[in-house]
């Protein structure tokens, strides 16, 4: 059948030059052009709804769908829509001019004056979407049908701006985009790569998708199990539904589909914010196999169900995209550009009620669910601790869930523990950061009753550091640091023993070492190595920017002191050891140094060889 031409155009002469900016410049991703296309297909849906539900049309009761179909043969993928189409006058209006946006006329025209006022989802905003397929494409035909009586049209637009118009025959309503792809992007013919973007951008659109490979064979299109095609999306996905409806085994599935993380989450929290912010969401708390794994969250950010980009920072706090989750913005165009997002007053809102929401889980579980919270506390301890520390607000909001895991095994929060010790040393928190290594001064604690904080990773102690910040009335020092009042004696004997001092200098080959006495209630115990909590932090935090700037570490001399015990009855047979045999005495005092310092720390090359000649000679002596 020979075509019937009826009219020919030029998109007007600024739209001409605005085209290879579009092509190059409007979309850093140049596969956001199939979201636009599809985001129109579904908007002539939502809007065709809406009219039949102002009774505006016919109710026809059309079982709505979007089938985006790829022929590798013609070169085209196209986008086929049963919405509310197109009259000759509407294409040439809407699709002829780049800046005048139908939708927002739409909007204006049914929605009431303000087009923010975007509830009924009306993603197109701007009047560009539509170009971005020339990204991609040399030729773009569109046929159209309006819902009304209207004759269907075809359109002809190359991607220098020339159009042409036919008549097309066309019965049911909708339209039919086809992008003839450019040879440059064949890609884009992909059967893979298409499903692959419309996985990444139209996975929860609310009309249904199909997808339709037309050069292959019928029944590799037809995915569900009784051999009929299945819509490639989720109409009606979970952070749509009220959180009461939506069960455990929901949210775990949810999370395993969207982040194929098969691990199940710890915990997460569905956010429904209603006027004025307007927004819903799911986030995550992911679980990770060990401390080491990077914590790599994703949020995504969906704009009325179709995806819009993953960890927008202006969102959502940069330190809480560790979490793995979906948002749902309504109230943010689809093309939003970061300047935009940093001068928002709604974004920040919006940041604002997400951290919030998180203390607030954080507390609800910790005061609620505390077994299933101490369960979690280890997983997400590097994640409250870092936000804690990013944020004020955020840790003025979640610190009463922040726990001290102990090494008894309990859990216990900072005032509960400060209670415990209270008798014993008032606003102290003791920790240890290597169980192993610091294992003799644990039982020292232990035997006194006093409980000892694990912090092992290294944001541990750092928070700690934070935590004497804001509130300077408690203290946090490492068992090992200055020797505790607790551990020591009432009225104990602190006086100095001259030749023993001189002993433990010879042994240890430094002059200068620090040796005080004091009496500790463990009298088996001759010595021990102290460290200043000090001069340790300093220590810790120049090991750190040397980490971090990739530089060497610096010597920084950190301040031992050895403790000498006066109560154990080896330090006063050494004394006396001293004046008969002080060759015995000397090897006797090299082997408690060492000893001390071995469970303090690992010995050096050199200290393990003194260790094992001074031990052997003991032995041979025997
Ligand atoms: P917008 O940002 O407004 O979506 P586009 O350039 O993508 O801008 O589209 C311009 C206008 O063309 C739309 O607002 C709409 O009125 C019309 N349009 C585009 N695609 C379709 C479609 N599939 N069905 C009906 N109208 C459409």
């Amino acid at each position: 059948m020979s075509e019937i031409f009826q009219k020919r155009g030029d998109i007007s002469v600024e739209t001409a030059h605005i085209f290879p900016i579009i092509k190059k410049w409007l979309y850093s991703e140049k596969d956001i052009f199939l979201r636009e296309i599809v985001s129109n297909a579904q908007d002539a849906v939502t809007k065709h709804k809406r009219l039949v539900s102002l009774g505006q049309a016919e109710d026809k009761d059309i079982s709505y769908r979007l089938t985006v179909s790829v022929n590798q043969t013609a070169g085209t993928l196209s986008v086929t829509d049963n919405g509310i189409g197109m009259t000759e006058d509407e294409l040439l209006r809407y699709l002829g001019n780049i800046a005048l946006s139908g939708a927002l006329e739409f909007i204006q025209k049914y929605e009431g004056d303000n087009p923010e006022d975007n509830k009924n989802g009306i993603i197109g905003h701007f009047g560009l979407g539509f170009y971005s397929a020339f990204m991609v494409a040399d030729t773009v035909e569109v046929i159209s049908k309006s819902y009304t009586d209207a004759p269907a049209v075809r359109w002809v637009c190359r991607a220098d701006g020339a159009y042409e118009l036919y008549p097309a025959e066309k019965d049911e309503q909708g339209t039919t985009v086809v992008m003839h792809i450019n040879q440059d992007e064949s890609t884009y013919l992909e059967a893979t790569k298409i499903r692959d973007m419309l996985d990444k951008y139209c996975a929860f659109m609310p009309t249904e998708i199909y997808f339709e490979n037309e050069c292959t064979d019928e029944a590799e299109n037809k995915e569900t199990e009784n051999n009929t095609p299945a819509p490639i999306n989720d109409t009606f996905p979970l952070w749509q539904k009220s959180p009461s409806e939506c069960t455990p085994e929901e949210y775990k599935d949810f999370y395993r589909k969207v982040f194929r993380d098969f691990r199940e989450p710890l915990f997460w929290i569905h956010i429904n914010a209603d006027y004025p912010l307007n927004f819903k969401g799911i986030l995550y708390f992911p679980r990770l196999n060990n401390q080491y794994e990077s914590i790599e969250g994703q949020v995504k950010l969906y704009y009325n169900q179709v995806f819009v980009a993953d960890n927008v920072g202006e969102v959502i706090p940069d330190y809480l995209l560790m979490l793995r989750g979906v948002l749902d913005c309504p109230q943010l165009p689809l093309n939003v550009s970061r300047s935009y997002l940093q001068n928002n007053t709604y974004v920040a809102k919006v940041s604002a009620h997400i951290v919030k929401k998180v203390a607030d889980k954080l507390n609800s579980l910790c005061d609620n669910e505390r077994e299933v919270y101490e369960g979690v506390w280890d997983s997400i301890r590097p994640f409250v601790e870092y936000a804690c520390m990013r944020d004020r607000k955020f840790y003025d909001r979640a610190k009463d869930a922040v726990l001290l895991h102990l090494t008894d095994g309990r859990y216990v929060t900072i005032p509960k523990y400060l209670e415990e010790v209270k008798e014993k040393q008032e606003n102290t928190v003791f920790y240890t950061t290597d169980k192993e290594l610091q294992a003799r001064y644990i039982s020292l604690f232990d035997a006194q009753g006093i409980p000892v904080a694990i912090t092992e990773q290294l944001i541990d102690t750092q928070f700690l550091q934070m935590l004497e910040s804001y509130d300077s009335t408690v203290q946090y020092r490492r068992i090992d640091a200055d020797i505790a009042a607790a551990l020591t004696a009432e009225n104990g004997d602190t006086s100095e023993i001259e030749e023993i001092t001189a002993l433990f200098r010879k042994v240890s080959g430094k002059e200068d070492l620090d040796v005080k006495y004091h009496t500790l209630k463990d009298t088996s115990l001759p010595a021990m190595l102290t460290v200043s909590e000090e001069s340790r932090r300093m220590e810790e935090m120049m090991r750190m920017y040397a980490m971090q700037s990739g530089g060497q570490t610096p010597d920084f001399p950190i301040s031992y002191t050895l403790l000498v015990n006066n109560a154990c009855p080896l330090i006063s047979r050494l004394s006396a050891l001293n004046e008969t045999d002080p060759t015995k005495a000397e090897l006797i005092a090299g082997q408690i140094y060492r000893l001390s310092v071995l469970s303090q720390r690992k010995l050096t090359a050199e200290e393990l060889k003194e260790f094992l000649t001074e031990s052997f000679g003991l032995l041979s002596m025997l």
